[in-house]
Order: structure tokens, then sequence, then C-alpha cells
């Protein structure tokens, strides 16, 4: 065994031997795998080993196409050939409009990814799976290269081909122990010696916990207990000529494959179990479960109904194993949050079919620090202090019970809520709030008419259009007032806290007192990697001149992790988060200085305090900082208020406002105002994929300031050229929004990908950001928009549709 190598991956199951496999494939040999027992006796062994192409997002099906093209050139190998039922295609079934709608998006979605799925009816759905009844049937989604594969020789064809390049692999090798150094250098501590290396990668599936507690680290993944049988010979198989494709059902939760001449079904039962909660037996090594058939019997009933020769033949083998499940049913997939050099590939639901391609993610992001998709819905930083191991095992019981459900936009289910709140959020749901969760804090989505309002799931705009509507017409014509909870604050102070960001930023950032800039950050590679305020606090009574950094609630881990990663020794530099210590009351709409100027203390014209300023002051009795910025376009302020205060200053503003008609508004009011802005928003339109100029943030660029982190890069992408350009587009259709991955098409190619989309109210136009090839850019140029399934004509307009010339803002 090696003492000493550069990547140490902990686990053998089909996430630890991807990552080996791709770590070679990206250059690095000198990288080891250690398993505790033999390869694949976790949970891979045992996995009924499906392998489709459907995701929810662009990255998921990239990265799953990158699976099947994987398995099949290790399938045709003709040294270690492997068996890959490929291309048996498989149906996901729809019993109503709306899944069926869902379906035209998310084939409109894989068509961006030259991933080609097929809507089809309910009697196509029987003729290419002759065992089904179309009894309650709409359709179906029909993807072609649906499959299943052989786990274990998967696993060991990938050992095989990272060790004849250069990998090694230490079977029967329990890790212990991890030790850090002031370096960020680990020892991995085995039963049989120690390894030295440069990174870890922690790959243990229901073990993921054993190996996160060596490294202080609780990770959001819960198991679950998971069933399949499979069934004897059926004769309308043996007889059919052709393999049944897959099924999978979200009627009544299963999934069906042929296994032989008989079926596997496997079930998604509501009365389901968590795993493993209170500790593993050591000794659970190439183990299952009980049977429990009982349990399953709500979804069986469904299976028989579905598929009536499923009734004419006995079962021979039940498989109970522990499936891994996060918070949101997607796995963590790169940097461990508040840790240097250690990465995670965790979390996988579906790891034979996803594996593949999250190994290829993985291994790209250790080697060159980003991976050729976004990976946010991936990121372990995605989940915050809210993710503890309570709510991480109720929302991984929700996922299950769901598993084949997809959410529909602003759908957000209930378990686990609430997670995070404010003083205010008890007196805002008196005031009628609907709330939508946002990095776990309960956010006000918009007011609703009355206590039992609620609005279908669709992908159409819903009943909640004219309440939007409406409570946009009052910022733009009176005054409203919303809480912003969990945003991103982040204290900078010490004497270099302005040249650590000069460093940090793609642009100037501004260093005057008492004034706020926006900028970007990129990464290495030229790429938009973050997007913040900076507000510049002068000393005061409450503390040292003082730098306030902003971003978005969900960036919460991430920023703070690539600040501080990029801090130096000997740097004067202090970072402190503030975020769950400050809430944001926004107050908007013309009459906004007036509610302000009746509660705070000061002269607040545009003269005195223009857009773009930072003061302290008091709200009411309230300290509160406030800062001239506005996302909906109107005059607005950011008052920033530390939450045992918050509810003073709500009253305080509350009864400033009722002569002058404030309200309450939501983020449904704030998305729409924002598209008509054409402001961006961060993990949609602003994505590592694309670097500052082909995101269209050109003036945030400043490359004659010196040196900051991605210049070279920049410079060099620049002679290359856009390969694609962000756009501001009308839809011209009423009767939904354009959904974020939504292709864009010009003769039947796709030529474009939809990033945001919503209403603008106050505008009359359906807006949408889109990435576009880069000739296709100019205004006035028309695309077809494929709108869950229908042509829809888009034409580029100009940024910023509501109040160009930023007159409002600034009154
Ligand atoms: C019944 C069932 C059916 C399934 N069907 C499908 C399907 O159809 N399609 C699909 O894509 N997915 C399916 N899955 C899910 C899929 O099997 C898993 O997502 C996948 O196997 C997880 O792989 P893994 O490598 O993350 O974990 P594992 O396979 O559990 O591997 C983790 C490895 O880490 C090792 N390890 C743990 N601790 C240590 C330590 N301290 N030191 C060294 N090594 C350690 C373990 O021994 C183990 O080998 C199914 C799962 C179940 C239970």
């Amino acid at each position: 065994m090696k003492s000493r190598t550069k990547v140490v991956v902990i686990g053998g199951g089909i996430a630890g031997c991807s990552t080996l496999y791709h770590l070679t494939q990206e250059g690095w040999s000198d990288v080891v795998l250690v398993e505790r027992n033999e390869l694949t006796s976790g949970t891979t062994w045992h996995s009924a080993a499906q392998v489709t192409n459907f995701g929810m997002n662009q990255t998921m099906v990239g990265l799953k196409s990158h699976s099947i093209q994987l398995y099949k050139d290790l399938a045709e190998d003709p040294d270690y050939p492997i068996n890959y039922h490929h291309g048996d295609g498989g149906i996901r079934l729809a019993n109503t409009e709306a899944q069926m709608q869902g379906y035209r998006h998310f084939a409109s979605m894989a068509r961006g990814m030259d991933v080609q799925f097929e809507v089809i009816d309910a009697e196509e759905c029987a003729r290419r799976h002759p065992l089904i009844s179309t009894e309650n049937l709409i359709g179906g989604l029909w993807d072609p290269m649906d499959g299943d594969i052989d786990p274990a020789q998967l696993c060991q064809a990938l050992a095989r081909r990272a060790r004849k390049a250069g990998a090694e692999v230490y079977r029967n090798t329990p890790v212990v122990g991890l030790s850090q150094y002031s370096d960020d250098t680990w020892t991995v501590r085995t039963e049989h010696g120690d390894i030295d290396c440069d990174i870890v990668v922690n790959a243990c599936g229901y073990r993921v916990n054993e190996v996160g507690a060596m490294m202080g680290v609780h990770h959001p993944v819960a198991s679950m207990e998971h069933q399949y049988f499979l069934t004897e010979e059926i004769p309308a198989i043996r007889d059919a000529g052709h393999r049944m494709p897959l099924l999978r059902c979200p009627i009544s939760d299963y999934y069906c494959r042929q296994e032989k001449n008989g079926l596997l079904l496997g079930f998604y039962e509501q009365d389901c179990k968590t795993w493993g909660m209170d500790g593993i037996d050591p000794n659970f090594v190439n183990a299952l479960c009980p049977d429990d058939l009982d349990r399953v019997t709500d979804v069986l009933e469904g299976a028989f109904a579905r598929m009536p020769a499923l009734m004419e033949v006995g079962v021979h083998t039940v498989v109970n194993g522990p499936i891994t499940y996060t918070i949101d049913g997607a796995p963590l997939v790169g940097p461990i949050p508040g840790k240097r050099n250690a990465f995670c590939i965790i979390g996988l639901r579906a790891g034979l079919g996803e594996g593949g391609g999250h190994g290829w993610l993985l291994a790209q992001q250790i080697v060159h620090g980003e991976a050729c998709y976004d990976t946010w819905c991936l990121d372990p930083r995605r989940f915050t202090g809210h993710a503890n191991v309570e709510l991480t095992s109720l929302k991984a019981i929700e996922d299950y019970q769901n598993e084949f459900r997809f959410h529909f936009p602003h759908e957000h289910r209930p378990a686990g809520r609430p997670a995070k709140t404010t003083p205010l959020t008890p007196v805002l749901a008196a005031e009628g709030a609907e709330f939508t969760v946002v990095n776990g804090w309960e956010r006000v989505e918009y007011i609703k008419p009355t206590p039992d309002f609620s609005p279908s799931l669709s992908f159409d705009f819903d009943e909640t259009f004219d309440l939007v509507a409406a409570e946009v017409a009052n910022v733009q014509n009176g005054v409203g007032l919303a809480e912003v909870n969990g945003f991103n604050r982040i204290e900078i102070t010490g004497a270099d806290r302005h040249t650590f960001l000069d460093r940090m930023f793609c642009g100037m950032v501004t260093r005057r007192d008492g004034r706020v800039g926006l900028g970007y950050l990129l990464n290495h590679h030229g790429m938009v990697k973050a997007e913040a305020t900076v507000a510049n606090l002068p000393a005061s009574d409450r503390g040292p001149h003082r730098l306030w950094y902003g971003s978005a609630a969900a960036s919460e881990f991430h920023d703070m992790d690539w600040l501080t990663q990029h801090l130096r020794a000997d740097e004067d530099v202090h970072l402190r988060s503030l975020t769950n210590d400050q809430t944001i009351l926004v107050l908007a709409g013309p009459n906004a200085r007036n509610v302000l100027s009746a509660c705070a203390r000061g002269d607040w014209s545009a003269e005195a305090f223009p857009w773009l300023s930072v003061r302290e002051c008091f709200v009411g009795i309230a300290p509160a900082t406030v800062m001239g910025v506005s996302f909906s376009g109107e005059l607005a302020y950011e008052i920033h208020v530390p939450n045992a205060s918050l509810y003073a200053a709500y009253l305080a503003l509350r009864q400033a406002g009722e002569v002058l008609g404030l309200k309450l508004f939501g983020s449904r009011a704030v998305e729409s105002m924002r598209m008509e802005k054409s402001f961006l928003h961060w993990k949609a339109d602003l994505i590592t994929e694309f670097d500052p100029f082909e995101t269209g943030l050109d003036r945030f660029v400043k490359l004659e300031k010196g040196d900051f982190i991605g210049r070279d890069a920049v410079l060099k992408r620049q002679a290359v050229g856009a390969r694609k350009k962000l756009v501001v587009l009308q839809v011209h259709a009423t009767q939904q929004p354009a959904h974020p991955g939504a292709s864009l098409m010009q003769s039947e190619r796709v030529v474009g990908t939809i990033t945001s989309g919503d209403w603008g109210h106050r505008t009359g136009l359906n807006l949408a950001h889109g990435f576009v090839q880069p000739g296709l850019a100019d205004i006035g140029t028309e695309m077809e928009l494929d709108c869950c399934g229908q042509g829809v004509r888009v034409t580029v307009i100009p940024r910023s549709p509501y109040d160009p010339g930023f007159e409002r803002i600034r009154a």
C-alpha cells in the first residue's frame, strides 16, 4: 500500500469507482481507492441498476448522457465486456394533463442537451409495452436510451481501467480516521496503515456520516429502506420477441423492468422507513434488510392493475436494501462545506444510472476547480445550517414518497417546514402570507386573498396571476413592504479589505464611505462565479470601518468558502457572517421615501441620500442600516435590521406607511419586476458555464484595473469570442411563461436555452432571459421557443423594458 498519494477516494461502490476512473481520465494517475470490504459491498451490489437519461435540469441530463456513453463503451470493450441492456426504452407514465405538460417541458429541455425524448399517448404506451393496460392513463414520456446494467461488472470495469491508468485499489481496508494539517493535506488512517494525501473524497454510501464524523462534518444524507422483487417467468415476456421497455409510474409509485423472462418491480411506498438513523452495524456488509412486502401493498395494487400479468406469477426473490437521500433528492457532489481539499460524492439515490456522470463532474472539479456544466444543483454547499439530521430524514421520507412526482414550478413541499424563520414569520402569516422556501427560510411569496387559497400546480400561469399583478401595481404606484430573510451578508473588516476585494471582483469595488456597489466574481477559468453588493460602512458606535458583502440567500456557504479560500496569510482581512443575525425589509415604490422619512430621522432626499448610498440610522427604535438599492426598478430602500429589532422596525414602517397605503408584497412580485429590469438571478442567469461578456456584464469588468481572479482566462476567452450571449426576450404567448431549460429553436435546430422567465405586470410583456448563439443576439431577432411542446414566437428586445433610463430608481 502506498504511504503517499495525491487523492484518496474512500468507498468502492459506483460513486468511488467512477470518481477514481475519471480522475485518471483527467490526467491524475497517482490516486488510490480504499474500500473497507469488497468493491460494491455497500448498496451497489443489489441495485436494480436502471440507467435512464431523464433528469430535472440540463446538468442532470448531461451527466446521465455521459453515463450512458461511458457504459456503452465499457460494455463493448472486448477485453472485459459487461452486461448492459442498452436502449430497451422506458416510459414514465402520466394520468393528468399537468404531468403531460411537465413531460413536454422536460423533452424541450433535454433537446438542448442533444437528448431526444418523445411524449406519447396512452395507446402508444400500450403498443410499446404490451403488458400494460391504458386504464386511467393519458400517456407518457418515452426515453429511448433507458436500460439496465450489471452493477458489479460496471464497478469492476471502471476499477480495471483506472488501475491500467496507474490508480491503485485497496480492498478490505477500512478507513478509521482522518487528520488534516495546516497546509491542508491529509492523513487517511486505515486498519492497514496510514496514507498521506492532498485530497480526500468521501464516497461511502450509507456510511457517509461515519467517515464525515472523522473530519467533524455531518452530511445531510439519510438512508431509506427500499424494496424490489423479482417474478417467475412470464410467458408473454418470454414469447414477445423483444425486451420489455422500463416503466416508471408516478401514479402508483413503482418501477418495473425486465429481468430474464420475468419482471423486476420496485416500490416507493407511502408507508416508508428510514434506516440506520441510530447507527449502522459494522457487520452490515453485502447485506440486506428483512423483506417487508406488507408495507408495499398500496403500491402493489396499482402495479397489478396496470400489469394484470403480474397477478399470474409468483415472486421468487425480494431485495430490501438501504438507499440514500438528501434534502432535495439530488446528490451532494463537490467540495465539502467549510473544509479544504475535501470532496464528497454521496446521497446518490439513482447512483447506477448517474454514477458515471457524477464521477466525471467530480473529477473535473477536483482537477480543474470547476466542471464543464454548472454543478450548483449538486453542490454540497447548497444546504446550510438548517440541514441537520432530523430535517434531512423528514425530507428523505417526503422525497421517497414522491420519487417519480416531479416538482412543478412554485411547488414547495411541506416536510421539514418551517426550518428557518424570523420574528416576523408568524406576524406575516397572520397577514395572510403564503410562503416559499429559500435556503430553508420561509419567505413571503404573495398575500393570499383567503386562508384556503391554493393555486393549481401547473406550467401555465396560475391563479396567483392577478394577486401578483395587484402587488406589483401597489409598488409601482404607491409603496410596498417585503421581508427578504436569509440574504447572505458577510462583514469584512481589516486594513486590507479593499485590496482583497479588488482581487476577488472583476470590476471596481467602490471604496467611498457611505456608498454601495454591485460587482461580479469570476472563477479561475474566467466564468461567472458569484454576484454581490458591497456597502462601505464608516466607523461608528456600531463598529469600525467595514464592508458588507451581500449576496443571494442560497450562496451563504458557497461565497464564504470562495472568499476564505482566497485570503492570504499576510493580509489584514477578517470575515464574519451576519446572515443569520440580520434581515432585510424592502420598502419600494414612489412613496417609499415618505414612509422612511416618517419613521427614521435624517434627510432622505435624493440629494442627501442618492441611489447606491448606505447609512446607519434608527427606524422607530430599531437600529437599522439603510441602502438605496432596488431589485424592483422603483425607488427602494433595503433596511437591514438585527433580528432582535425586526418586529420593532416592522411596526414603525407599518405605522408610518398606513396613511400612504403601504401594503405587503412577496417574492413572486419581485420576480416579475426584476424581469422587467433585466436584473439577473444567481444560478439561473449567472452560471459558471459562461464568462461575464457572454452574460452581458461587460460594464462590470475592468480589465485595466490590474490583476484579479479570472483575468488571464477572460483575456484568453475574449480572443476566441463568445460562444453564446445572454439576451432578453419577449415571448409572444399569454398562457405560460418560458421555463428555465426550455429550448430556443430556429429551423428545427436548438439555438439557445431559457434561463428564467416571468410575466412583467408593469409592461404587460411575457419576458424571458436566455443564452443564444451570438449571431442571434441582435435586437429584433426572432426565434421559436419550444414551450411545453408548443412552438411560440420570441423576439430579442432591448434590456430593461421597464424604465430603461433608471429614472424611477433615482427619483
Ligand atoms: C433496492 C435498490 C434498488 C436500486 N435501484 C436503482 C436503479 O435501478 N438505478 C439506479 O441508478 N440506482 C438504484 N439504486 C441506488 C443505487 O444502487 C445507489 O445509488 C448506488 O449503489 C450508491 O452507490 P455508492 O457508491 O454511493 O454507495 P455504496 O454502494 O454503498 O458504496 C459505498 C462504499 O463505501 C464503503 N465504505 C463505507 N465506509 C468505509 C470506510 N470507513 N472505509 C472504506 N470504505 C468504506 C462501503 O463498504 C461501500 O462499498 C437502488 C438502490 C436500492 C437499495
